[in-house]
């Protein structure tokens, strides 16, 4: 969670780079009604500096269910791996789409333990997502 103030300068700077989406669940901020947080990929608590390299846009349930985590277990192997750092790692590498965007999938231990962790398919995101497949909003198509 985010304690240090961000400026808006570093706040557009992070949204940018995140394209405007949510960097874990991958929701575009302009679908939601809401401006998403920015995430500190390493939590300040555990000595994360508010600085563009560990900051990442994210909506504001992923930030929660996120909370001061970095590390997960994956659930396949019950290993416990690093979260998914949107950062330095690419999405397409460790998530998938599946049922035409309706779901994620985690396609290595940092995804199947990310996707666990935050809940990147709870209920009301997936009925959300039902949505905006429907008006070809989703899912993001790079
Ligand atoms: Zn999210």
């Amino acid at each position: 969670m985010s304690h240090t103030r961000i400026s808006p300068a570093l706040r557009q700077a992070v949204a940018e780079r995140s394209g405007h989406r949510c960097s874990y669940c991958q929701t575009a901020e302009s679908i939601t009604g809401s401006l998403f947080t920015v995430d500190h990929i390493v939590p300040e608590s555990l000595g994360g500096q508010t600085a563009l390299d560990n900051l990442c846009l994210a909506c504001w349930e992923c930030n929660l269910l996120k909370h001061d985590r970095i590390i997960a277990t994956d659930p396949e192997t019950g290993a416990t791996v690093r979260l998914f750092n949107p950062n330095t790692q690419a999405w397409r590498e460790h998530f998938s789409w599946q049922m035409v965007g309706l779901l994620i999938v985690g396609l290595t231990s940092t995804g199947r333990a990310t996707v666990n962790a935050i809940r990147l398919n709870r209920p009301a995101l997936v009925n959300a997502r039902r949505l905006w497949i429907q008006i070809g909003s989703h899912p993001p198509q790079d």
